[in-house]
């Protein structure tokens, strides 16, 4: 269905939408995903607020990362963007405008499904601006106390994840897997969030996941052997799948695909940000190419525009979505 490798920037053919209740506040949210043009990034728009104000999706907005991440600041701010934004990645989009009509994007079921679903649904064009995508060139580590993430170079995009909970239900998990065709929404979309029973209710009694139910989030027993859900698990390792993809939505906050091969160690969205902060601090270890030509297979011979800032080379101000509906000039593939 996608390829990283793809040359051209893609859009949807037209504008979805969706309801879903906001895991935190409890209220139902509206969500829609429209089409924007080329080289302006994956932008958020709080439509309830006042002037609209705009929100790009990069990891230079991310504001928290404790239960979701939330990118912006004061009012003008959303959460739990990493399931959509996992979604948006996955399904190719380089450039959309994102409405919502609240602080939180709608939970759904609590995995990336719905949203891809709805992404199928609009279907995506071809634009006719080259894709930038950031390649991997030389190993890049980040460690916190017993966190690791690395990303180390690949020709594709491969994820895999370790979890070690002390818990007789989840124990150790890890789970890899190749990003291209149709792999992440057989293998990935479908794993939902979870929690443990008693975090669940601490989070009530502090006025937090109101919209949090047996439909959107799996609830580990207070026994750490079962979950409360009567359906079960969709995957008998859904756990680490869930992570897998919530690694790939906080990924996509470093503003255009990856080359490379990441790998993640008992990490959150709090290690996902330090480690885009950290691949941002090394420039001499990734370039930013341009994909040229109409095939993949070749690819690396295309790589005709290296665009490594020679200057201090922060991946920020060189993936920023400045655009958020602005066109901004756009090279022909
Ligand atoms: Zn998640």
């Amino acid at each position: 269905m996608t390829n990283h490798l793809d040359p051209q920037q893609y859009t949807l053919n037209r504008s979805v939408s969706c309801c879903g209740v906001g895991l935190h506040s409890g209220h139902t949210v509206n969500l829609t995903i429209n089409p924007a043009p080329a080289n302006s990034g994956l932008c958020f728009f709080r439509i309830d607020l006042p002037g609209q104000p705009a929100i790009p999706a990069h990891m230079d907005q991310v504001s928290d990362t404790r239960l979701a991440t939330t990118i912006g600041t004061g009012e003008a701010r959303v959460s739990t963007t990493e399931h959509l934004m996992a979604a948006l990645r996955s399904y190719g989009i380089d450039n959309a405008h994102i409405e919502v009509d609240a602080p939180e994007i709608p939970i759904m079921d609590g995995s990336a499904g719905p949203f891809m679903l709805l992404l199928k649904r609009a279907g995506r064009t071809p634009q006719k601006s080259c894709r930038k995508v950031l390649r991997i060139t030389k190993e890049i580590r980040y460690t916190d106390g017993t966190s690791e993430i690395k990303i180390s170079p690949y020709n594709g995009f491969k994820v895999s994840g370790e979890i070690d909970f002390d818990d007789t239900l989840i124990k150790k998990q890890r789970y890899s897997i190749d990003l291209s065709g149709d792999s992440f929404i057989k293998e990935i979309a479908r794993a939902r969030t979870f929690g443990y029973v008693e975090q669940v209710e601490e989070l009530w009694a502090n006025g937090l996941a109101l919209g949090g139910n047996l439909d959107n989030v799996i609830a580990i027993h207070w026994n750490r052997q079962t979950i409360l859900n009567e359906d079960g698990l969709r995957f008998h390792d859904e756990f680490i799948r869930h992570k897998v993809l919530d690694l790939i939505g906080d990924l996509a906050l470093i503003g255009c695909p990856i080359l490379g091969r990441v790998s993640a160690s008992r990490c959150g969205h709090t290690q996902h940000l330090a480690f885009m902060k950290e691949i941002a601090a090394h420039p001499e270890c990734w370039e930013l190419i341009e994909l040229k030509g109409n095939g993949h297979h070749s690819v690396l011979k295309q790589m005709v525009s290296h665009t490594r800032s020679a200057a201090g080379g922060m991946i920020l101000p060189l993936l920023n979505p400045q655009g958020c509906g602005k066109t901004l000039s756009q090279t022909p593939c």
